[in-house]
């Protein structure tokens, strides 16, 4: 079970493709083979639904359309939570990794975010041979749905889809969308615009867009966003960069993996280096050619390009990572600087930073624009309100990035096998998982700019942390969603059997602070001699290691040493954790509890945002249970509400 698992032969996935399909009727037909869709058609199988996959080219399956990395601050959460569940990403990841790090490691381990550079090609092969399941090639025209119910007016059913190319009919009891940046898309670069979801790739046929906008009367949005050119690694002067190299040691994103396909001796570096003012005479010089730039859509705040950051901050010096594509790649991304600019403007622009003195293009930066569907419309199970069997995931819900819409497409994956098997929805909440946060955070407050995952959006971050996503996730994934396997159940049971073994020890461990210090001169201890303290309090300590202790204790220690890092995690948190998990069983409780009708809580004396006041004020909730439940409600304004109310009351 530690192994990875082998490559399998491409050709077994594109055996059942086209004219060959099986049947005409499945449980679940998922639209798009990007993140979010193969998450979903995977997810959904492994629930048990017969389940289709149909998208515009099988080549493109799995494709990483801009930045060739995965996860990182808050998005590594996402990553290990997917793998939690028995998805795919976390093992592509750790198939395709060339680079691994581990970022913000200055700060505590619960807002770590673990990532990795890829290969492309790698990438795409592993999603590509783990997508075992019935793959169609084609694009979809429209959704088949049911006339409304006469007793429920506005209210439909899905029954299938109709392929472009004719009168092609599939059925099924549930469909999910996850088209990504194609919905209408329209690609820009310099003073041109032409239909397209991404460079090659036709957008999707209007056809679905009017479903959807008309037929089904959901309310849609525009968003946009860009890549940068792709520059040929041989052209680039890498000794004026900085080199950025990987951690000496890769950490495997699976729960699953104990090692990384890439060895660490194989891994490659990451080059750093900086925009120069000759970057934002090109931008500002060239606005006029540039009508990405012009348009009011709203484009990616924390991904932004290179002309808006310019216009944003002028004068500043901007960071331009020039990061490897593959192994054999001949290529180089220059993340930071996705513009859209006409293709010989581009090419005087980086050619404006040392580095890229002679640097040469192979294939130009683009901007894109796409309809999202407002993700208010959608259920916690990711399910169209309105429309029965109807789940959308990825970037039409308004999010940017592959880990968001990894996290959605299993979720919506999930859910839309359980309602073609007659099973009840699930929902994972805020206070369990990063993916309950985006969730949560797209139904109840929608989007206004592309979303995407930060650790400060999650109020319990203490406890949702990249190390413990497999004992908050797969014991769940396994007896209550059904998407996980037997195999990863059992890893799992192990592990928390055996942690909780290894927790017993060290709390069985009790000294005085006297004795402790006999066994340890060198730590700092404030407390009086005679405190007892347990292995567990001591372990808290800074400069104290599990190895430390199993040292000392090997007796009752060392048979633990495999989780030495976990625990030294959990000692250091579980305080902390503790506290919290207190206050969401209080906040449980308190569910009854009234809140007074003349409260002002526009001046309220406690922590809350602006939005959260406008709503309690506008709907003046009779219970603080009323209040939990209302639409962008977080369970931090709900905590400050309830500790406002007793003190007063
Ligand atoms: P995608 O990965 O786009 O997959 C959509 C899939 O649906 C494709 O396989 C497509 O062929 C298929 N499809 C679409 N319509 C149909 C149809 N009618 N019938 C059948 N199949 C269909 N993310 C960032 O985080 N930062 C960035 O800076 C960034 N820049 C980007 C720049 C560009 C130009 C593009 C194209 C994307 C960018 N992204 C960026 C977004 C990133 O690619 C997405 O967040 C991620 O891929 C979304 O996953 P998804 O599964 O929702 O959609």
């Amino acid at each position: 079970t530690k192994k990875l698992p082998p490559l399998q032969s491409f050709l077994s996935l594109v055996s059942r493709r086209g004219s060959h399909l099986a049947r005409q009727q499945y449980d679940v037909i998922v639209v798009g083979g990007g993140h979010a869709g193969t998450e979903a058609a995977a997810a959904a199988a492994r629930v048990g639904a017969e389940t289709l996959l149909v998208s515009q080219k099988i080549q493109t399956i799995g494709a990483l359309s801009c930045n060739p990395s995965l996860g990182g601050v808050g998005k590594g959460q996402l990553v290990k939570e997917v793998d939690a569940l028995d998805g795919l990403c976390g093992r592509a990841g750790d198939w395709a990794g060339i680079h691994f790090s581990i970022l913000n490691r200055r700060k505590g381990p619960a807002v770590w975010g673990p990532r990795a550079q890829l290969d492309r090609q790698r990438y795409r092969e592993f999603i590509q041979n783990c997508c075992l399941l019935t793959v169609l090639e084609g694009s979809v025209e429209e959704l088949l749905v049911s006339e409304p119910n006469p007793e429920e007016p506005g209210h439909h059913i899905v029954t299938g889809i109709r392929l472009a190319n004719g009168s092609h009919l599939i059925s099924a009891s549930s469909v999910v969308l996850t088209t990504g940046t194609f919905l209408s898309g329209s690609l820009f670069l310099g003073q041109s615009m032409s239909p397209g979801g991404r460079i090659g790739d036709a957008p999707s046929s209007a056809g679905l867009s009017q479903t959807l906008r008309e037929r089904l009367g959901l309310r849609i949005g525009r968003l946009r966003t860009g890549t940068p050119p792709r520059i040929v690694k041989d052209s680039v002067d890498l000794s004026l960069a900085h080199v950025h190299p990987p951690d000496s040691h890769p950490t495997p994103f699976s729960f699953l993996n104990t090692h990384t396909r890439c060895k660490p001796e194989e891994q490659l570096p990451c080059y750093l280096t900086y925009t120069t003012p000759g970057v934002e005479r090109v931008v500002r010089e060239s606005l006029h050619l540039n009508c990405h730039i012009q348009q009011e859509t709203k484009g990616p705040r924390y991904c932004p390009s290179i002309e808006s950051r310019v216009l944003r901050f002028p004068g500043r010096q901007h960071q331009v990572w020039l990061e490897p594509e593959g192994v054999t790649s001949d290529l180089l991304y220059p993340q930071g600087l996705s513009m859209t600019m006409p293709p010989d403007v581009q090419l005087r622009l980086i050619r404006e930073i040392p580095a890229m003195h002679r640097a040469e293009i192979h294939t130009p930066g683009y901007g894109v624009q796409y309809d999202f569907v407002c993700p208010t419309q959608l259920s916690p199970a990711l399910q169209v309100k309105s429309t029965q069997g109807l789940f959308l995931a990825g970037q039409i819900n308004g999010t940017t990035g592959y880990e968001e819409a990894a996290a959605q497409g299993l979720w919506a994956g999930v859910n839309a096998a359980r309602w073609a098997l007659s099973m009840p929805p699930v929902a994972l909440s805020r206070t369990e998982s990063y993916i309950g946060v985006l969730i949560d955070d797209l139904v109840s407050r929608g989007v206004t700019e592309p979303y995407r995952m930060f650790t400060s959006r999650a109020e319990f971050r203490t406890s949702l942390r990249p190390d413990n996503a497999d004992l908050r996730l797969t014991l769940k994934g396994f007896e209550e969603v059904g998407c996980v396997s037997t195999l990863r159940y059992q890893e799992a049971v192990r592990v928390r059997d055996s942690l909780q073994d290894a927790l017993a020890a060290l709390q069985a461990l009790s000294l005085s602070t006297h004795n402790w210090r006999k066994k340890f001169p060198d730590m700092r201890m404030s407390e009086a001699k005679s405190t007892l303290l347990t292995g567990m309090d001591v372990l808290q300590y800074n400069d104290v290691s599990f190895e430390m202790l199993a040292s000392a204790f090997p007796e009752c220690l060392l048979p633990h040493v495999e989780f030495s890092q976990r625990l030294k995690i959990e000692a250091v948190y579980r305080p902390h954790c503790n506290l919290q998990k207190k206050e969401i069983e209080r906040i449980q409780k308190e569910e009854n509890m009234s809140l007074p009708q003349d409260i002002d809580y526009l001046s309220l004396p406690v922590s809350l945002s602006q939005e959260v006041r406008e709503i309690l004020d506008r709907v003046r909730p009779s219970t603080l249970g009323a209040a939990t439940r209302l639409q962008g409600i977080t369970p931090a304004a709900i905590v400050h509400l309830l500790n406002y109310v007793r003190h007063t009351g």
